[in-house]
């Protein structure tokens, strides 16, 4: 990302949002909304003055709402622009008389409440749709009590837990008492691969995701006890199935069978109610706390995108490819390509494949047309 705000033939928009698009390939001409920040992206310096006399407090919703920010904050900590932003929606006003500290405090001066959104037109040859993907929901499962229950956690959630720059500066602690944990448990395929609810599809990330974190959190506590309930495992990737050994190896227990209910037993604790597949008995697991993998939802705005382009959604509302094996990259529209998540789920390694592919495939049909032009 930063790498990309300082190169000198990319355009960053950020706060902006594509509105309308015309034209065709070679010749697109874009229309975007460009949100008002509230803060001058030149002028200011991320000094962060201005947040610590901001009295609005909201959750952030970089570290999953794990901890808090203020209505004048900067997005996340590698943000580009490193410019602050004012989220006018929580804001308690810009009248001096109800608030306005961040800008008596702002020594650059480089807040501005009288900004507004434009509109902006760019002309561009070709479009890269890379939408991303949203984390699915967990709290229509009521079965597993997310959002009941303290200590049980998205995979999402987990993640910003360990980070060393997350809430808890990387220790990993229960919501409930801020005590370490003595056992966690994995509940895999969470709105994946389900004909109910969420999706009937693979994530395709979530089953390594879940190897990952327990290598993590062995290395660091070495005696935490874990267990991951899964319908099955699926490794399939170069040197995956060795992590997934080497997880096992570490006194990971992999227990096939999803959990039927969950029940919040003293100080918090969690007790789950697993049907053994083999015994055909109910098995009880108590633990401190649950990680549920959640699965992966097409983003947001792919609707409105694939309106506004005039593309095909697959039956999971995920981008449609003009071919899976010849044109894997390509819209069926010409000039328009996918990258990401923005066609299925896939893991880094993937995407970055992917986006590779693309700009091969672009050079080389540059090199076509210059051939024979
Ligand atoms: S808006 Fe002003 S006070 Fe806030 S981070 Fe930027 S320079 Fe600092
Ligand atoms: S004017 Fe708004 S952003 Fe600035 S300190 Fe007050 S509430 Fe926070």
């Amino acid at each position: 990302m930063t790498d990309a705000g300082r190169h000198p033939n990319i355009k960053l928009l950020t706060l902006s949002e594509v509105i309308d698009v015309k034209g065709y390939v070679g010749n697109f001409e874009v229309k975007i909304l460009k949100k008002a920040r509230y803060v001058s992206e030149k002028e200011c310096t991320a000094c962060g003055e201005c947040a610590r006399v901001c009295p609005v407090v909201r959750p952030d919703e970089f570290n999953s709402g794990l901890s808090s920010r203020r209505a004048i904050h900067s997005p996340f900590p590698q943000a580009v622009p490193s410019a602050y932003v004012i989220n006018i929606n929580e804001c308690l006003g810009h009248n001096p008389v109800v608030c306005a500290k961040c800008s008596e405090v702002c020594e650059k001066k480089c807040i501005n409440f009288h900004m507004s959104d434009e509109e902006v037109l760019e002309k561009v040859g070709g479009i890269v749709v890379a939408t991303g993907v949203e984390p699915y929901d967990p709290t229509e499962l009521d079965e597993y009590g997310y959002t009941r229950f303290e200590n049980v956690l998205s995979s999402l959630e987990l993640e910003r837990l360990v980070s060393a720059g997350g809430p808890s500066g990387g220790e990993l602690i229960r919501p409930s008492d801020r005590k370490a944990p003595k056992s966690i448990g994995f509940v895999q395929c969470v709105g994946s691969r389900s004909a109910k609810k969420g999706g009937s599809y693979c994530s395709n990330i979530c089953c390594m995701n879940t190897i990952k974190s327990t290598l993590v959190l062995k290395e660091h506590h070495p005696e935490i006890e874990i267990k991951v309930f899964y319908i099955d495992i699926r490794a399939f990737g170069k040197g995956f199935e060795d992590l997934y050994t080497k997880s096992r190896s570490l006194g990971v227990q992999y227990i096939r069978g999803l959990p039927g209910s969950i029940v919040e037993t003293d100080e918090k604790g969690l007790r789950v109610a697993v049907d053994n597949g083999a015994s055909g008995k109910i098995v009880f697991h108590d633990l401190d706390m649950l990680v549920l993998a959640v699965g992966l939802k097409p983003s947001k705005s792919t609707k409105k995108l694939q309106e506004m382009l005039g593309l095909q959604l697959t039956p999971d509302g995920f981008f449609l490819e003009a071919h899976p094996k010849l044109q894997p990259v390509d819209a069926a529209t010409r000039g328009i390509f996918f990258a990401g998540c923005a066609e299925a789920p896939k893991d880094i390694k993937e995407s970055v494949t992917q986006g590779h592919l693309g700009s091969a495939i672009e050079s080389d049909g540059q090199k076509h047309d210059d051939n024979h032009g």
